[in-house]
């Protein structure tokens, strides 16, 4: 998500004649843009910081923004803190960029971290430019009302709020014209979409149809979902357009009750094991991934082994781990002792870890002698006489150049994997 606001800011920033450069020695502006869901993303940001501040001294005139939640979270606690630091703006404060950037050249302090209830964006053509002309993301949605008790994204990004559905479908299609070839709509909980215009009312099921049926060809991805809103509905959407990938990313958190409900995540286990289920049903050959967290607040040992339990029933493909990382202002920090000690929630993790890697591992190897449609994205990382693409199960499958360019969909059969890569033959 923060991806797609840099290319929102990136576009706000070329309309008075800003150019973006990798090379932040060549750079009048670095922003840097943060998240604030763990204590570890925003320590990144600190030491990021420290190696501005010595750039700074060589180029005095230098400035540096700092944007997203780590922006809201501070707001001016951050200018006093990191002294280097000229402009904090929010999430919802990109469009008033160009003013504050005024403000900072005039020598003095700008901020804005408004949070705005309306705000989508939705006029602004992002500014695609660190991409590969054939993969691009699309916010639909900002902000989230759930108040998980552990996050601290209803209080950085605000109310939740979603994008006129004409404004996505014409972005799409604008994309597709251009060559692209796989779109990844976006949002915090991304299949609670909802909109209503012109007297026609768009839930995610409706959206997600019109955007597969700009063309066969355009591949639709989307993420992230929650669990409370993965209706049949949706599924059955999913089932029937071959061109809207077969790959949902549906977080977990937790297998135990107790947990989730402490967590405040507004469904039970059997809730999310009938919601697998029904993936299975409808789609038998989609991928199904998911977040976790281990070591929340009095997590015990009978809670650990529920969640590695589920992820076993589940199979999923694919998995984001985390320890739980108290953040403050959540109902969590103010509720619930952080009570489990360090070396538990490590140890819990990499249970959690290593049961991930033998699923992925076990899911790839029944990929071995099947054939998928890739859609050619690189270069193989490790040698030019290969490239690399994913399946619509969004698995990366590695095999022979020949004359494939990026953008191509090329018919592979697997030969072989690892617990993270398939590698496959042409057919
Ligand atoms: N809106 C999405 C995900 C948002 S954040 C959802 O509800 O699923 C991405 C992931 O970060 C979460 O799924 C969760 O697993 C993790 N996360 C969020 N807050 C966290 C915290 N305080 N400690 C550890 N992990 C956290
Ligand atoms: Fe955070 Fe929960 Fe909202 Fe996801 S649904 S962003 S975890 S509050």
């Amino acid at each position: 998500m923060n991806f797609s606001d840099s290319e929102i800011v990136a576009s706000v920033l070329s309309d008075i004649d800003y150019c973006s450069t990798k090379n932040a020695d060549e750079a009048d502006i670095v922003f840097v843009n943060t998240c604030s869901i763990r204590e570890h993303a925003e320590q990144r940001v600190r030491n990021r910081l420290r190696e501005l501040k010595l750039l700074k001294k060589q180029k005095p005139l230098l400035l540096i923004g700092l944007l997203g939640c780590m922006a809201e979270r501070l707001k001016t606690k951050l200018l006093d803190e990191e002294k280097c630091i000229d402009i904090v703006a929010g999430p919802d404060a990109y469009r008033n960029l160009p003013d504050l950037i005024r403000t900072a050249i005039e020598g003095k302090k700008a901020i804005n971290v408004f949070l705005s209830p309306e705000e989508t964006y939705a006029d602004i053509s992002p500014l695609r430019y660190e991409n590969n002309g054939i993969s691009a993301f699309i916010s639909i949605m900002r902000g989230c009302e759930n108040f998980c008790s552990y996050c601290v994204v209803p209080y950085t990004r605000g109310k939740e709020r979603s994008r006129n559905a004409e404004t996505i479908i014409n972005e799409a299609t604008e994309l597709y014209k251009n060559g692209f070839r796989e779109i990844t709509l976006l949002g915090q909980n991304v299949n609670s979409f909802k909109c209503q215009e012109n007297g026609l009312f768009f839930d995610f099921p409706a959206l997600i149809e019109k955007v597969a049926l700009i063309n066969s060809s355009l591949r639709i991805r989307f993420a992230t979902s929650h669990p409370k809103d993965m209706s049949d509905e949706l599924l059955k959407v999913i089932a029937k357009y071959p061109n809207i990938c077969k790959s949902i990313h549906l977080p977990l958190q937790s297998g135990s009750n107790n947990i989730l409900e402490l967590m405040n995540r507004k469904y039970s286990r059997d809730w999310y094991m009938n919601r697998i289920e029904s993936i299975r049903k409808y789609i038998p050959e989609c991928a199904v991934s998911t977040d976790i967290i281990s070591g929340f607040c009095s997590e015990t040992e009978i809670d650990h082994k529920d969640t590695l339990s589920l992820m076993e029933w589940a199979g999923f493909d694919h998995a984001y781990m985390f320890k739980y990382s108290e953040r403050p202002d959540t109902l969590a920090s103010k509720k619930y002792k952080d009570d489990v000690p360090e070396e538990v929630k490590s140890r819990r993790l990499q249970e959690i870890i290593d049961l991930q890697h033998s699923l992925s591992h076990k899911s790839n190897k029944k990929d071995v002698g099947k054939v998928f449609e890739v859609l050619v994205e690189n270069e193989s990382r490790r040698s030019k006489d290969f490239l690399s693409g994913r399946n619509s199960q969004n698995k990366v499958i590695i095999f022979p150049r020949k004359d494939f360019i990026p953008g191509d969909y090329v018919n592979i059969k697997v030969s072989r994997c690892t617990s993270a890569t398939l590698f496959g033959e042409i057919v």
